[in-house]
């Protein structure tokens, strides 16, 4: 073993030799001695494991070429494109919603050049990053105001900190919801130094529950979209209208947290639990938050609209500042919501919502062609799936979908998934049945060469 270990070469003597030497004028130096480091670094400790190792000839053109590999590998983004095969169109794992063109372009726009950011064009005053979406979002919201801050979960604990710091908030136990991340709603209520009183059972609350947890503390009646479980049969919540009439007669704030905001109603493409925010707000609650790259198919964003006075209390909290949205994002977010009104239609121009209503007809046109491009390279068959809406939403709503399952002769489905992860675009698929199916709700006919060189690529292996 510590034979090995002094066989390995100094990488001052490797630079000098020529193979080596041309990698140096090709790259740079830098990148150079980075592969070498990394690959002596890698060789060093398999010897010292004592797993037998056969050292390459190092001045050889073979050692050469698997360092040129390497500094390629480097100067890949770590944060790069995948191709999302997985049929969950929002994939938290995935980077959640694709972004229409029109978002890229005026994140671009306002990243490359200086920008009106918190300037006032008209009076040439100072003026506030939060005007530029601001009407847009009362516009198809029917708000009388909106404050848009980093994401829901910042939305949620500016609302609360706005208005019921040392005071009570009234939930129901059926919707103290857990998100994700551990972002649970009691630890964020105490954390936002408001007081939670939970009132009702787990299945059944009832107006009069929170009418009778009513005191002279209270500042909040809280409600939120149970989105990522549901609890079903015996169970009951107040309408809207009631807790709205509760809160209006006892002076209190109805607040809630809905998680995917849906601007229009999504129930014609089978998605029946998603409310829409106009008609929430509408019901009579007074703020509601919302997520920007859930439903709504914008960049990572939360939106808090509702009544001026309540929003003109946020928008003055001294902590607003810590989680205020980024020019970039803000950017993305007023494009996006341009595309919900005239001349688009936003089920053609917003990707989230392209993919959710795209006719079944068509995906399953997608994985034909996709199974012919295959044809010779691997085994597949197109089958019915069910992709889902995913981040949060509707766990049990399956979309119809169609998938293309791929057998590779000599390769379990795991070993093929972890090739197709080491492509040069990763493919990420689901495994059913030791098969990979590749959903083609999530797959746009321009990735479809995508993922051919990524199987490729894996059977050549
Ligand atoms: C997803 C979700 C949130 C958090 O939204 P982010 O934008 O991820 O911060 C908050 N509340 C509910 C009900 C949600 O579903």
């Amino acid at each position: 073993m510590n034979d090995q270990l002094r066989q390995l070469p100094q990488i001052e003597a490797m630079l000098a030799y020529p193979t080596i030497g041309a990698l140096v004028d090709a790259y740079s130096r830098d990148e150079t001695v980075t592969a070498l480091r990394l690959t002596l670094g890698n060789l060093r400790h398999t010897i010292t494991k004592g797993d037998p190792v056969q050292l390459p000839d190092f001045a050889e053109d073979a050692f050469a070429d698997s360092l040129r590999k390497v500094i390629k590998q480097e100067r890949r983004m770590n944060l790069r494109a995948v191709v999302n095969a997985t049929g969950i169109i929002i994939h938290t794992n995935l980077g959640r919603a694709r972004l229409a063109p029109q978002a890229i372009d005026a994140m671009h726009d306002v990243g490359l050049n200086a920008s009106n950011l918190e300037l006032n064009l008209t009076t040439g005053k100072r003026g506030s990053r939060y005007d530029h979406a601001e009407a847009l979002i009362c516009e198809l919201t029917g708000a009388e105001a909106a404050l848009i801050v980093n994401n829901c979960a910042a939305a949620v604990v500016l609302g609360l900190m706005g208005t019921a710091m040392g005071r009570t908030v009234v939930a129901s136990r059926g919707e103290l919801i857990e998100i994700g991340g551990s972002f649970r709603l009691p630890d964020v209520i105490a954390q936002s130094g408001a007081i939670l009183r939970e009132v009702g059972a787990t299945n059944k609350t009832r107006l009069s529950d929170y009418a009778d947890a009513i005191d002279d503390n209270t500042a909040v009646l809280l409600k939120s979209h149970t989105s990522n479980f549901k609890i079903v049969g015996f169970t009951s919540a107040p309408d809207r209208r009631d807790l709205a009439k509760l809160a209006q007669d006892r002076n209190l704030i109805l607040m809630e947290d809905l998680g995917s905001g849906v601007l229009f109603d999504l129930s014609p493409y089978g998605m029946t639990d998603e409310p829409v925010v106009a008609d929430i707000l509408k019901a009579g609650v007074d703020v509601v938050m919302f997520s920007g790259d859930k439903l709504l198919g914008g960049p990572q964003a939360g939106i808090i609209a509702g009544k001026a006075d309540v929003i003109a209390k946020l928008r003055s909290h001294p902590l607003l500042r810590a989680l205020r949205i980024d020019k970039l994002s803000l950017a993305a977010l007023e494009a996006t919501l341009r595309l919900y009104r005239a001349p688009h239609d936003p089920f053609d121009t917003i990707p989230v919502l392209k993919m959710l209503s795209e006719p079944l007809t068509d995906v399953q046109a997608r994985a034909d062609v996709l199974a012919g491009l295959l044809d010779g390279l691997v085994a597949t068959s197109v089958m019915p799936s069910d992709a889902f809406v995913g981040g949060g939403s509707l766990p049990q709503q399956g979309l119809q979908s169609f998938a293309v399952s791929i057998a590779h002769s000599d390769m379990t489905a795991d070993a093929l998934a972890d090739a197709l992860r080491h492509a040069p675009v990763p493919v990420i698929g689901r495994i059913h049945q030791d098969q990979i199916l590749l959903d083609m709700r999530t797959v746009t006919d321009a990735e479809l060469p995508l993922v051919v060189d990524a199987i490729g690529q894996a059977h050549a292996k």
